[in-house]
Formats: C-alpha cells, sequence, structure tokens
C-alpha cells in the first residue's frame, strides 16, 4: 500500500512534524527537545509492527508502552469496534447501565484472581490506582479505622502521574518537582540487603502502627518503569500474609504485570494471593482505548453500604463506555481463543535464551527476564543514564522501535509476537547494544 495516502491529502510528514512542534506537548519532553527532535511519524500499526510516514517498518520491541498486548490494530478488535459503534457509544453510568459492562465485569470476576468480584470502570492505570487508594482510605474512614492515613509504597515504585498515584511513587524523576504536593509514604529501603530485608521493614512498620496504614501498594513480581526490577512470587505471599494479619488492604497494580505479561494471567496468581483491590489498565483494551478498571473483593464493596454519605465518592465521565467495554470483551475472548496466555512460556524460553547471550556482551551488567519482559542494564545511570538512548537510536536504524529506561534496556513485545519477529527483534537488540558500548 502507499504509505503516502494514508495521510490527509495535502499533508506531508514534515507538514505533520512542524504542526505538532508548533502546538502539541508531548509527554516527559522539555519544550526545546520537543522543538528539536525527530519524532516517528506514524501511520499505520499492523501486528507487532508500526510504519511510518516513509514507509518504514519498525519493529515495536516495547509494544506502545506495554499495552498493545495482542500488536497493533487486531483485526478482530477493528470489527468489534465497528459493530459496537454501530450499536451504542456512549452512555454516561450514573443511572444507567447496558450488556456490554456488565457481561465485562462478570468476565473480569472470572479471570482475576478468585474473590475480586467487583469492578470500578476508569480511563487509565494512574486513575485506576488513584481509585484503588480512595477506596481504601474511604473505606477505613466509615468503618471503625478513620486513623488509617498513610499507604505503604515499595523503593522503585511507580504507579502513574496523578497526585495519589505520584504519591506513592517513589521516582524522583517523575515525581520530585511536585514533592510540596504529594502526601507522605512509609516508604521501606531499596532491596539491597535483598527483598526479605525489604518485607521485614514492612512489616515492623504495620506491627508498629496498625491503625495507621490504609494499605499497602505493590506492583507485583516486577516495578516496570523502575527499570524492570523484579522480586519472587514469596514477596507477594509475605505481603498478603502481614496484611491480612493486621486487617489492612493489599493493593496491587497490575498495570504492567496483568494481562500475561509475566505467564499468568495476573501475577499475583503466580504467587497464589488474591489482593484486596487490584488496578488494571493497558492490556485491558490491549491498547486500543482509554479505559481502566479498579477491582475489589465483597468484602471492600460491602463497606459502603448504609446510606448516602457512604457513597463511594468517586467517578468520571467515562466510568465505563460501551465502546471500550466491548472491546475490553474481545480482548478476553481473543485471549482465551488464542491461548495467548499459555503463548508466553515459549516466548519466555527464547527470551531467557537470547539474553544469556546478550549477558556476555563486554559492558553489559546485569540482565533479568520474566515472562515476555527481558532487560538489560547497560550502565549505573538509572533512569536518568544515556546508555539506553544510544541503543534505542541503534535499534531505530535496524528497524525496531525499542524506547529505553534510562540505562536499562528492555524488550517488552506483544505477547502474540511470532518467534521469526522475536528472534529478530532480539537480534537488533543485540547488535545495537553491541554498537551501542562500541
Ligand atoms: N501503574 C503502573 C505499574 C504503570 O506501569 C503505569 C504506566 N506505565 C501506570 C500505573 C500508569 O498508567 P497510565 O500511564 O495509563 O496512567
Amino acid at each position: 500500500y502507499d504509505a503516502v495516502v494514508l495521510l490527509p491529502p495535502g499533508l506531508s510528514r514534515d507538514d505533520v512534524i512542524a504542526l505538532e512542534r508548533r502546538h502539541v506537548w508531548p509527554p516527559y519532553t522539555s519544550s526545546e527537545k520537543h522543538e528539536q527532535q525527530e519524532p516517528l511519524v506514524i501511520v499505520r500499526g499492523e501486528g507487532a509492527w508500526i510504519v511510518d510516514a516513509n514507509e518504514r517498518r519498525y519493529l515495536d520491541g516495547v509494544s506502545s508502552w506495554w499495552t498493545c498486548t495482542l500488536g497493533h490494530d487486531p483485526p478482530r478488535l477493528r470489527r468489534v469496534l465497528r459493530e459496537q459503534a454501530e450499536q451504542l457509544i456512549h452512555v454516561a453510568a450514573g443511572g444507567i447501565t447496558h450488556a456490554p459492562i456488565a457481561l465485562l465485569a462478570k468476565e473480569l470476576a472470572e479471570v482475576a484472581p478468585s474473590g475480586l468480584t467487583r469492578t470500578h470502570f476508569s480511563d487509565d492505570g494512574s486513575t485506576s490506582v488513584e481509585v484503588a487508594i480512595k477506596i481504601a482510605f474511604q473505606h477505613w474512614q466509615q468503618n471503625g479505622r478513620p486513623k488509617r492515613h498513610r499507604f505503604v509504597a515499595l523503593a522503585g515504585a511507580y504507579h502513574g502521574d496523578t497526585i495519589g498515584a505520584a504519591s506513592l511513587a517513589a521516582l524522583e524523576e517523575f515525581s520530585g518537582v511536585f514533592g510540596p504536593l504529594l502526601f507522605d509514604i512509609v516508604r521501606p529501603p531499596p532491596p539491597d540487603e535483598g527483598w526479605d530485608a525489604v518485607i521485614d521493614h514492612v512489616e515492623r512498620e504495620l506491627r508498629a502502627r496498625p491503625d495507621e496504614i490504609a494499605g499497602v501498594v505493590v506492583e507485583p513480581l516486577i516495578q516496570g518503569a523502575a527499570g524492570m526490577r523484579m522480586h519472587p512470587p514469596e514477596v507477594l505471599q509475605r505481603l498478603r500474609a502481614i496484611t491480612r494479619e493486621i486487617d489492612t488492604f493489599l493493593i496491587a497494580d497490575e498495570v504492567f504485570t496483568g494481562y500475561g505479561r509475566t505467564g499468568h494471567m495476573f501475577a499475583c496468581q503466580r504467587a497464589g494471593i488474591t489482593p484486596d483491590l487490584m488496578c488494571i489498565a493497558k492490556g485491558f483494551t490491549a491498547g486500543i482505548l482509554p479505559m481502566a478498571a479498579t477491582m475489589a473483593t465483597d468484602r471492600v464493596y460491602d463497606g459502603f453500604r448504609g446510606g448516602p454519605s457512604r457513597a463511594l465518592m468517586h467517578g468520571h465521565t467515562f466510568c465505563g463506555h460501551p465502546l471500550g467495554a466491548a472491546i475490553a470483551r474481545e480482548v478476553l475472548a481473543i485471549y482465551r481463543d488464542e491461548k495467548i496466555v499459555e503463548g508466553v512460556a515459549p516466548r519466555a524460553a527464547t527470551i531467557a535464551r537470547r539474553f544469556a547471550k546478550i549477558a556476555e556482551i563486554p559492558g553489559v551488567r546485569r540482565v533479568r527476564h520474566l515472562g515476555t519482559i527481558g532487560a538489560a542494564d547497560l550502565g549505573e545511570g538509572g533512569y536518568s543514564g544515556a546508555m539506553g538512548h544510544r541503543v534505542y537510536e541503534e535499534a531505530l536504524r535496524r528497524g525496531a522501535y525499542l524506547r529505553p529506561l534510562g540505562d536499562t534496556v528492555y524488550v517488552a513485545p506483544p505477547l502474540n509476537v511470532t518467534f521469526e519477529e522475536l528472534e529478530l527483534l532480539l537480534d537488533i537488540l543485540e547488535e545495537s547494544i553491541r554498537a551501542a558500548i562500541a
């Protein structure tokens, strides 16, 4: 096909860039960098590939910020989008419901860790976390623990960019400037002395002030934005045990880890635990529409009985729109029909084999992998390190999009990436690391 026709008539690639530079305000980019950088102008997505206005194809090694778990623009989701648009596009939630949202909520309860039966719908990952902490806080306010004002979150945590989610986050680069606006978090030390020491610290804090902690928030098995830092399932099991013992909430942020990324539908299932609240986004609509969810147990939900003054005081215009719900249902159907989660293990084996080789490249400091994620640290600069960007540029030249996390380069391709594409992606990564380090 001719990529030129995929831009609106009379508009060139350079026109798009000029307009973008003049009028768009992109995330995480200084104004002068925005005005100088040469963005990719993407005109089409096809499976694991994105195609730019020059008709160059790039393997999307990071699934568009980890969200396109089924690849770009899957035909089944395109079809459902069209069909649902013919029927009903949007109504707000107040006193109104519709079949797609009711069916979706039931189907979510079937695939989630058992006991998560209730779903509050919203728009994006940050909001799903914001909702979870507001539910936890309000629950204790009206159920006999009004001094529970604080949350525990781990070192290296990232939970989103809204003020509540950013308060939980521990990444200075993202939230440092907002310090005075953020609320105070109980934060254990980083796992330099091992994860047992971290959890021991959490345990001590919870035992010392059981009346103060509204919940413990965790990215299960892997902290994405921190640089793909992984921990064993026992960490989750211990957090579950101690939160249960003092009867406070465990909140699992599965925005990144959910929907098969780690080899289970949800990472909590790998540890055999059910959190009290669970946040999902990204894979939820496989990146097709902005939609997210916060799931809760009946016990949490039941804390909001007793009249209007005890109602959940949170809601958005888009609390579960039909279009998003129809897509999210079809995503679950594709996961079932195409055995998407079962397909992770063989891909994980490929990633493990190839990262063992990458570990041998002089200059690569550490590698790790879990499910469809493989990561390599090329320096100690953390999030502000520049090595990852060099690999990114090398990879673009070779036909892969690999947006790094500072000095950490990683792959998190669509879960249904073919084995051929995966080997190609890892070839490009390996060559790009060698070229960047040389
Ligand atoms: N939680 C986690 C674990 C995430 O990785 C992210 C986004 N990368 C978020 C929350 C925020 O999601 P969103 O960007 O959709 O607001």
